[in-house]
């Protein structure tokens, strides 16, 4: 049988090729103007016309290309920036794979001038669709200027799959803000169809966030600075209260390049824990410088994905660092920024508090005291979640005596009083017997002002949330023994991570008899969980801390507490007795912090009498 297999020419390997790396015009601008920046311009003008489709035009003084780099910056795998495998590992220049002039080149009409400073004459070359239509010497100023004009004229598909203007022109202007917001020291400018869209002067990182997003963004923003072995970060987060409700402004620029990161954008919200609405994004414009070889950019064409060595700890550091600002620029409650890695529990405080001496911890602060919430419930009826303090829960524990008999007695004491003040004080007992569940969802009860509608999943998962970090932190909870043990079986791995939860597990009241291979074997089980639902609750609680990718043990009995009473809490669609609603109304006021679930949902809302009068007289 004959042979069949023939290389592909050149101008149709790189038509190929662009399609990788140009998809739409915004590709070509960021292209041609990272390409600017590693010439080392210091002055770069984008020029579009159409959004792009008619003419994208880059123009740098940088240090321009000779002759013979002039014909060969069009040549696949042609590049001045590396010459072997191992310099991909000491990258300092935006582009290395050669790729992006030829695949450019192959799809659209393509107008080269450059000139080398120490030049008399520049020089001026004509490519279409890969062919080289013209070469000639011209008078020209130092740097490079690129013209692409029609692009993908060659391939009518992809012509027509273009967006529309406004939305190919925001394209362009996300990755011109991206080239211009790692450069601050360039000064950049954009005109589309002959205005000025953007002139942005040499300036710091500060400055040229502000010029770009607006004079009011300055005062939105808290900086942003750490400097550790592995990563030096800078940069500014914005303030809790202005969040928006999209992610448009939120950059992550590695070594001076725009990156994505879901991981990275975790720790920052990890940061932001409690400080924020649902749903609502912080902005932050964050610059991690990290050494070359201990990140791999190779793994996506455009390079807005890279791979880190030590993920992990950029992790904890972003995260530490951030909350260590909004902290400091008091949009944080105070105890969350300490960053000593042995501290497990907040009761170290007490010892410790010379070593700490920024660290404000009221000792008196009596937890069940804390009436404010249930106050301000019975007083006002416009009661809002933002309007309440929400201090870190490890407040709760602060001053509280490890004297398992006190806390019974105090947590007696304060059901009493919230019960008090919270109802009618004539009548209490009959007043918190009317509790009514409505659609197996909601508890509804008179209060003085009104009435409360709770929440009954979320406001279970208040109280068992508190319970749980009671029990993990300060005091133990007793254990139902089991007539036959449980053996459940479990990866390696996952037995790996309950070998390191043990601790915390047992103060939960888990009794683990013994850990095998691919099983462990269960003696004992917390008084709030069924024997059915032991390997449920574990495997929930497995697969919340390998997707919640918090390691320090710290924030690991916060995770362990949300993932338990996630899957513990009594779901919407369950009935309640009466009894039970009343336990639940009893216990949520009894929390520290009443109003929001452990995920900061809301648990219940008020309605005044005056609210109900008003819609009656419609
Ligand atoms: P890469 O940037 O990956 O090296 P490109 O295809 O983008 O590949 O560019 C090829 C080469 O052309 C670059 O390595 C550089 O030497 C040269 N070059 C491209 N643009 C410019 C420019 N604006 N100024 C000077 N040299 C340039
Ligand atoms: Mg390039």
């Amino acid at each position: 049988m004959s042979s069949i297999i023939q290389l592909l020419p050149d101008h149709v390997a790189n038509q190929i090729a662009a399609g990788e790396v140009v998809q739409r015009p915004a590709s070509v601008v960021k292209e041609l103007l990272e390409n600017a920046v590693d010439a080392k311009a210091t002055d770069i003008k984008l020029i579009l016309k159409d959004a792009g489709k008619s003419l994208i035009q880059v123009i740098d003084n940088g240090v321009g290309m000779s002759v013979t780099d002039s014909r060969l910056c069009f040549e696949r795998h042609a590049t001045s920036k590396i010459r072997q495998a191992e310099d991909l590992f000491s990258l300092h220049t935006k582009g290395f794979r050669g790729e992006a002039l030829a695949s450019i080149a192959a799809i659209a009409h393509v107008e080269m001038k450059t000139k080398q400073d120490q030049e008399e004459l520049g020089i001026h070359i004509v490519v279409e669709g890969s062919k080289f239509v013209s070469q000639e010497p011209a008078v020209l100023p130092k740097g490079t200027s690129f013209a692409v004009k029609n692009l993908f004229f060659n391939i009518p598909a992809r012509r027509n799959f273009l967006k529309s203007e406004t939305v190919e022109q925001r394209h362009i202007v996300d990755e011109f803000q991206r080239v211009a917001m790692a450069h601050p020291t360039i000064h950049f400018t954009m005109y589309h169809n002959g205005s000025e869209m953007f002139n942005l002067p040499i300036s710091n990182y500060r400055q040229r966030i502000v010029n770009i997003f607006s004079g009011k963004t300055n005062e939105k923003l808290v900086p942003v600075s750490e400097e550790t072995e592995i990563v030096s970060l800078q940069g500014f987060v914005g303030k809790p209260e202005f969040a928006k409700k999209n992610r448009g402004e939120q950059f992550f620029f590695v070594n001076n390049r725009f990156i994505k990161s879901g991981y990275l954008h975790h720790a920052v919200m990890a940061a932001y824990e409690g400080l924020l609405k649902d749903g609502a994004q912080p902005s932050y414009f964050l610059y991690l410088d990290v050494p070359p070889h201990t990140i791999d950019i190779n793994i996506h064409p455009t390079k807005t994905e890279i791979k880190f060595d030590d993920e992990h700890s950029l992790y904890a550091i972003l995260r530490s660092s951030i909350k260590h600002s909004l902290g400091q620029f008091n949009v944080a409650p105070v105890l969350d920024f300490e960053r000593d890695p042995n501290l497990d529990t907040p009761y170290d405080y007490q010892g410790k508090n010379a070593e700490y001496p920024t660290i404000q911890v009221d000792s008196n602060f009596n937890p069940f005291a804390e009436t404010k919430s249930s106050k301000s419930f019975s007083s006002s009826s416009s009661y809002k979640k933002s309007e309440i303090a929400q201090p870190s829960w490890e407040s709760l524990y602060v001053g509280l005596k490890q004297n398992t008999q006190e806390i019974a007695e105090m947590t007696f004491e304060n059901e009493e009083a919230v019960t008090s003040s919270l109802f009618e004080e004539n009548d209490i007992e009959q007043e918190i017997k009317r509790t009514y569940q409505i659609h197996k969802k909601y508890i509804v009860s008179p209060i003085k002002s009104g009435m409360v509608i709770i929440n009954q999943k979320r406001a279970h998962e208040r109280v068992l949330y508190e319970e749980f970090l009671t029990n993990m932190t300060v005091q133990q909870a007793s254990s139902q023994r089991l007539l036959f043990p449980l053996e459940l079986f479990f990866s390696p791995n996952e037995i790996e991570l309950v070998r390191e939860l043990q601790l915390s597990l047992e103060n939960l009241g888990f009794i683990f008899d013994a850990f095998a291979e691919s099983s462990i074997v269960i003696s004992g089980l917390p008084i709030t969980i069924t024997e059915s639902k032991a390997s449920i609750v574990l495997d929930d609680l497995l697969t919340d801390l390998q997707n919640g990718i918090v390691t320090d043990s710290f924030s690991q009995n916060d995770t362990i507490a949300k993932s338990m009473c996630k899957s513990l809490a009594v779901r919407t669609g369950t009935y309640l007795t009466e009894k039970e609603q009343e336990n639940l109304v009893h216990n949520l006021f009894a929390c520290k912090e009443p109003n929001v679930s452990p995920f900061q949902k809301p648990t219940f809302i008020t309605m005044s009498v005056e609210d109900l009068d008003k819609k009656f007289s419609i």
